[in-house]
């Protein structure tokens, strides 16, 4: 397909379908993780800027857009997502350059945006009320309604899936949405937003203020007139979300972090386990929340896994986003101190394997190696914490039930998965396993728009992705018809 440019104004704040200076006139520079260096100035957008977002949602409700049929609405969001695929290589260059991901990750980023337009945008008018049997002479059906104004606060690791995820949601069910990026990438949320424009999305239906977490975040998540808050990102920050829209009492959804298991058996297909075990850690320099950092290995086999990601992790190349290595710089050099931290936490352990840094990477840079550690306990900080860079460790386990105790040992409960032949204990281990996913002989981290996701513990709570996050952007209302 043609690539058309976009014409974005990243110094600007995206509001009522218009392009406009934060309120408060402020800016802050944007870096480029590959290399240190400046790539533009981004709004720094202020409680101000909030008020104007979340009034301008408030009359898209009052407007076109609350008007629309739930039929429209998903023809809208369908020719956004052919919209979004006339730009792939634009919004891949920017994720890219913004956050540090190879091409190709963001590409295929690019792709999931795409298909969340056209699943929500299929889905938006098959989202059915019941009828329910009750007393004689009443009528009793159920409406499902949106919420109203919905609040999107999101990380900088997957911008335009999570946006694909819960704006996409949100709109099909005829919310109107306030999305704040994160202050380290909001270049493709900006983007999104002038495509949605284009492609028809009425005025105010999406508006996006970027800003620090600690201005435009909390603004919006203490806003009274919002109805629902959507937050992906840390769990220290989402207690504070939770907080905030406690004392509004309005609901949450929580998308948090993780610490997920891959569990391989005696039994296991060793040579099909092998790329999945690396590559769910690897992939995004390991800044997925449902990144698999923890790899549980069977005594039977446990050397030749070891011997086997070993092998790959020798092989792992990082580099800038634009030579598409196997992985990139992470996304800022606070994530690298934080990442490098860990690592140095890990002195006592014996390292496995480790990848490389090319040599040409620049040295402005938020690169890190790539890490093996093996022989880890399950206590180790490194098998509890999560790391958020491209860091794995490999514990040993004797049976099932030492591998079901060590895997739902974390205060953590996103994905989890197991390899193994054995169809019994397939089953038996999908139900042990603490997780809000479980996928059994693969692992699918990021990806998978049909698939809902969601946590346990400190995981978060609520779903998004797939039909279920449609229950959780709208509201059930009963309407009960005496008629005799
Ligand atoms: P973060 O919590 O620091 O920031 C996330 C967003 O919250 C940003 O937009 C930030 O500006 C905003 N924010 C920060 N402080 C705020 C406050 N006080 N009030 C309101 N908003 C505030 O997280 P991060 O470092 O950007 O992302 C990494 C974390 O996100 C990891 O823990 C990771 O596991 C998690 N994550 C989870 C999922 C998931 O689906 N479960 C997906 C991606 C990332």
């Amino acid at each position: 397909m043609s690539v058309r440019p976009l014409n974005i104004d990243p110094s600007k704040c995206f509001i009522a379908g218009a392009w406009v200076d934060s309120l408060g006139g402020q800016t802050m520079p944007l870096t480029n993780p590959s290399d240190g260096s400046t790539i533009c100035e981004i709004a720094r957008g202020q409680s101000a800027d909030v008020d104007a977002a979340v009034a301008a949602a408030d009359a898209a409700l009052g407007g076109e857009w609350g008007r629309a049929t739930a039929a429209e609405r998903g023809r809208v969001l369908a020719k956004i997502g052919l919209a979004v695929l006339t730009h792939v290589d634009e919004l891949a260059a920017l994720e890219a350059m913004e956050v540090g991901k190879p091409l190709k990750q963001a590409r295929a980023d690019v792709l999931a945006l795409a298909r969340y337009m056209e699943f929500y945008g299929g889905a938006a008018d098959k989202v059915h009320g019941e009828t329910i049997p009750y007393l004689d002479g009443y009528t009793v059906y159920t409406l499902r309604e949106p919420h109203g104004v919905t609040g999107h606060i999101i990380p900088w690791n997957y911008p335009m899936q999570i946006i694909g995820r819960s704006v996409g949601a949100a709109l099909a069910m005829g919310n109107a949405c306030v999305l704040k990026p994160a202050e380290e990438a909001c270049l493709t949320a900006l983007a999104f937003a002038e495509i949605a424009r284009q492609a028809g999305l009425p005025d105010g239906a999406l508006n996006v203020v970027p800003g620090l977490g600690a201005e435009a975040g909390v603004a919006l998540s203490g806003h009274s007139g919002v109805h629902h808050i959507s937050f992906t990102g840390s769990v220290g920050v989402g207690k504070l979300i939770q907080q905030a829209a406690g004392a509004n009492v309005v609901p949450v959804t929580l998308e948090l972090g993780g610490k997920s298991p891959q569990v391989v058996f005696d039994d296991a297909d060793i040579d099909a386990a092998l790329p999945f075990l690396v590559n769910a850690g690897i992939q995004n320099a390991g800044q997925t929340c449902s990144a698999s950092s923890r790899i549980l290995v069977q005594r039977g086999v446990y050397d030749e896994v070891v011997a086997g990601m070993a092998a790959r992790y020798q092989a792992l190349r990082a580099g800038p986003a634009v030579d598409d290595l196997d992985v990139g710089p992470l996304v800022s050099m606070r994530q690298k101190e934080i990442v490098a931290g860990f690592i140095a936490k890990g002195s006592d352990l014996r390292v496995a394997a480790q990848g490389q840094v090319i040599a040409s990477a620049p040295k402005g840079g938020a690169y890190v190696t790539p890490m093996l550690f093996a022989d880890v306990s399950p206590d180790h900080t490194l098998a509890q914490d999560e790391i958020f860079g491209p860091v794995q460790v490999i514990i040993p386990f004797e049976d099932e039930a030492e591998a079901i105790t060590i895997a739902n040992g974390t205060a953590y409960g996103l994905v989890a998965s197991c390899w193994t032949e054995n169809g019994a204990r397939q089953m038996r281990m999908a139900r042990a396993l603490r997780a809000g996913q479980v996928f059994i002989n693969n692992y699918g981290a990021g990806g998978g728009v049909e698939l809902p996701l969601g946590g346990t513990g400190l995981s978060g709570h609520g779903r998004e992705k797939g039909f279920e996050a449609l229950y959780g952007f709208s509201v059930l209302k009963t309407v009960a018809a005496l008629h005799g």
